[in-house]
């Protein structure tokens, strides 16, 4: 097991990756098919068995009934509590954890699906989200690489790829076949879903534009042509957004390293709404951002900082695009902010952020005076990267090396592998709204597809 460290708040720790090998070993001994491996023996002191057996030679050698009977009770008396116990617990070298770690490979299976190859050499990471539902449940993919930097972009033939599922032949399966391919002048450096209209999306660039985009399907035909359409592009001295969202269906926000959020309408024309600086104390540069709302926005910074910067009501007039906002710090990691996730559990809103070491807070959104963030996820390096969640939030899921998966189930430590057969470091995951796809890369010139099978009851 992993232990980074330790820590005075509960913190909840998953194994480190085991092989496929002793997985499938441990879903043996779930089935409980195979006899018990002979420590399990010495677990249950079965060295007492060795004075029963004496005792029953005993009871062989002809010796008195009435004595017998007795040795047999005493036996029984000796062995009865060694039974119940075996009864209650048919396996006693499997412990929990490993009982619960079965159950989520069997009630959560994750298939590798489909590689897709982007034919670029020199592109290091990759950029993928989900839009709309196509088919069969399966959403269109929009995909991009992005070349290794040092400072400006000089990448004047990046692309977007706009990957359709299309329906197999025989059976249910879908194939995902790129339908389209978008110049673009410069790499991107992120991309977002319009969450309330998911064929439109945004994408911000390297040397600083912004642009919206629409997935559109002609109607009619089998054939049926796929297009995107860009309906925006506005340029900005901030540089490159780090992130992106969707704060309305109308509203964007662009997130910057320095410290800069901007909102822009996005209607007939798209326009600058307002502009918000963070102030100097939170001394780091932005990360990552995601929308909880109107006003009401989440920061993660480069040295770990997790701010909530919301709006206390009615701003005044004088000012129209310089926002006012109050900045309340969230429980701060120790290392830079890579991800956050705006989920719900048990009907409460919660971000989760995850930092470069694997370490996951949720943060519960109900507290607006101070942020506990009681509940604490270590994932095992180097598992670190990105991360991805289910919708209720107890599914974590994380980009391994050589196309992998691992998988970890917050209520009870639960752990699970995909095997993967990519080269590579996965730096990139998204998963789809419906929780059944996930997306990882990029690994070489590939995308990894993998198909998520949720087979429990509920
Ligand atoms: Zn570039």
């Amino acid at each position: 097991m992993d232990v980074l460290s330790h820590y005075s708040s509960p913190v909840i720790e998953f194994p480190a990756s085991q092989p496929l090998e002793k997985q499938n070993a441990l879903v043996d001994n779930c089935t409980g098919t195979d006899p018990p491996p002979p420590s399990a023996d010495v677990a249950t002191e079965t060295q007492e068995k060795q004075n029963a057996a004496t005792q029953t030679e005993q009871f062989c050698s002809s010796q008195s009934a009435k004595y017998d009977e007795r040795a047999l009770a005493k036996w029984l008396r000796q062995i009865c509590p060694q039974v119940e116990q075996e009864l209650s617990q048919p396996t006693p070298l499997l412990d929990e954890q490993e009982t619960s770690q079965c159950a989520l490979q069997e009630q959560l299976q994750v298939h590798t699906y489909q590689n897709l190859s982007m034919a670029s050499i020199e592109n290091s990471q990759g950029l993928a989200i989900w839009l709309s539902v196509h088919t069969n449940n399966a959403p269109v993919l929009v995909a991009t690489t992005v070349a290794p930097h040092d400072d400006w972009c000089e990448h004047m033939e990046q692309q977007l790829k706009l990957f359709v599922p299309q329906r197999m032949s025989h059976g249910s399966f879908v194939a995902y076949t790129e339908a389209k391919a978008l110049p673009l002048k410069s790499c991107l450096r992120s991309l977002c879903t319009n969450e309330f209209n998911k064929n439109i999306f945004a994408g911000a660039t390297m040397d600083g534009e912004l642009f919206v985009w629409l997935y559109e399907q002609a109607r009619g035909g089998i054939d049926s042509s796929v297009e995107i359409k860009q309906l925006h592009s506005v340029s900005s001295t901030q540089g490159a957004a780090v992130a992106l969202d969707w704060v309305t269906e109308q509203r964007l926000l662009a997130c910057y390293a320095n410290g800069t959020v901007l909102q822009w309408m996005v209607t007939k024309q798209m326009t600058l709404d307002w502009e918000y600086s963070v102030p100097t104390s939170v001394g780091a540069e932005l990360t990552t951002m995601l929308s909880l709302g109107l006003d009401d926005i989440v920061l993660g910074t480069s040295c770990g900082g997790v701010y909530r910067c919301w709006s206390p009501g009615r701003q005044p007039a004088c000012d129209r695009t310089s926002k006012q906002l109050q900045l309340l710090p969230l429980r701060k990691h120790r290392f830079t902010v890579s991800t956050l996730l705006k989920t719900e559990m048990d009907g409460h809103q919660i971000v989760v952020s995850c930092d470069l070491s694997g370490q996951a807070y949720y943060h519960d959104m109900r507290h607006e005076e101070e942020d506990t963030a009681q509940l604490i996820v270590q994932i095992p390096l180097p598992f670190k990267n990105a991360i991805a969640c289910s919708r209720d939030a107890n599914i974590i899921y994380c980009p391994s090396n050589d196309g992998a998966l691992e998988y970890y189930r917050v209520s009870d430590g639960a752990h699970a592998h995909v095997k993967g057969a990519l080269r590579g470091r996965g730096n990139l995951i998204c998963i789809s709204d419906n929780g059944c796809w996930l997306i990882t890369g990029l690994y070489g010139n590939e995308f990894q597809i993998f198909y998520i099978e949720n087979n429990s009851s509920d």
